[in-house]
């Protein structure tokens, strides 16, 4: 008798698997962890305060239709109800937008290297990856992109800013590579850094989806908010997009305890926002330091840096690590380095001043 087990989709073979940030070494002298472009500041205390009341109550199901958060989402941008959907994190709706556009024989097209995600998630849905290289400065290549569409594809990623090179693409640029989308071919804007965008020639998502029906836009409370530990994002899509993540949605995906801190959070935006501004402060002491190191570090406007190291990347992670912080290598490509607390940043680039000196 042959060994049987029970029959699993061909599609699952050979998925990569995602690969969570390291968590920062314990028993170390210091150590930091800045290789999940997480925010490095605790909850806010109001935050924490709305998350114990509702843990006095998981003993009963979540709010399925999200109904506070919807309201609040709706009025925050000004649009209605039913053009939003939630889910657990941006990755979990996007997910759901891969698995609600395509299958087998469908094709998948994004910028490579960005998300890692995409590929996971494209796979799993059995629809093809179309992968076009970013440009030789790290930014994604919206004409090959634009070229690379056939009759095939269903579902256009833009990672704006990019993860990991924390590149834009800006107004002018998108609206062209919108402009030549088929209307048939949804386009999702992954805005997951949105709020760290300083550079004012690039768009809101949420303004072009307003003109164009096949132009869906992430958004997530992991990064800025701070609530990456709690899974809720959330997309913002016309009718029949929208309609189609609540169908592909998991009943009861979004914890009532993310619901509420997602609230509490849009309602302490003012100063959640000003410790973004801070990151931000810190992102260009960092930049500015590396590029005075001799690095060359293509601009960003995410809350993480990129060094394209090549060989070197292992070894380069390896000595951050030794040093106290931990961050993301992608082996023999580069490292993505999560900006975080200032002394957490300052041993980041006490590591790559006396890396580059021995380049
Ligand atoms: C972090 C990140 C997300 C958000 O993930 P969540 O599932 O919302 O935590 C989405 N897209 C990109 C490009 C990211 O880097």
């Amino acid at each position: 008798m042959s060994e049987t087990s029970p029959r699993l989709r061909t599609e699952l073979e050979g998925i990569p698997t995602y690969k969570p940030g390291k968590p920062a070494a314990a028993g170390g002298p210091v150590a930091y962890k800045l290789s999940s472009n997480e925010n490095p500041y605790p909850p806010l205390p109001g935050v924490m305060e709305s998350v114990t009341a509702a843990a006095l109550s998981f003993n009963r199901y979540p709010d399925m239709a999200c109904t506070g958060l919807m309201c609040e989402l709706a009025e925050r941008f000004g649009v209605p109800e039913s053009h939003i959907a939630t889910g657990t994190g941006s990755v979990g709706v996007a997910q759901q937008l891969v698995q609600a556009t395509s299958g087998p024989g469908d094709e998948v097209i994004y910028a490579w290297r960005s998300f890692e995600a995409y590929p996971i998630i494209t796979q799993v849905s059995g629809a093809t990856s179309v992968q076009v290289p970013l440009t030789p400065g790290d930014v994604h290549d919206l004409d090959a992109m634009a070229d690379a569409i056939t009759d095939r594809t269903r579902l256009i990623f833009v990672c704006n800013p990019n993860n990991p090179t924390g590149t834009v693409v800006r107004r002018a640029e998108l609206e062209r590579f919108l402009d030549r989308v088929p209307r048939d071919v949804l386009v999702v804007l992954d805005e997951a850094y949105r709020e760290f965008i300083r550079d004012i020639e690039v768009p809101d998502g949420v303004e072009l989806y307003r003109e164009r029906p096949n132009v869906c836009v992430l958004r997530t409370f992991s990064k800025a908010y701070g609530l990456a530990g709690l899974r809720v994002g959330f997309a913002i899509a016309h009718e029949p997009v929208a309609a189609a993540l609540r169908k592909t949605a998991v009943p009861f995906g979004v914890s009532q305890l993310a619901q509420e801190a997602a609230i509490a959070s849009l309602r302490a935006e003012d100063e959640l926002l000003g410790r973004v501004g801070s990151l931000v402060c810190e992102r260009t002491r960092v930049l500015e330091a590396l590029r005075a190191q001799g690095w060359t570090v293509p601009e960003t406007q995410a809350n993480f840096v990129w060094l394209r190291l090549g060989e070197r990347t292992t070894d380069f992670a390896a000595a951050c690590e030794q040093a106290g912080v931990v961050v993301r290598p992608f082996a023999g490509e580069g490292v993505r380095v999560t900006i975080g607390e200032t002394e957490a940043n300052d041993i980041f680039m006490k590591v790559a001043e006396d890396f580059h000196r021995d380049l």
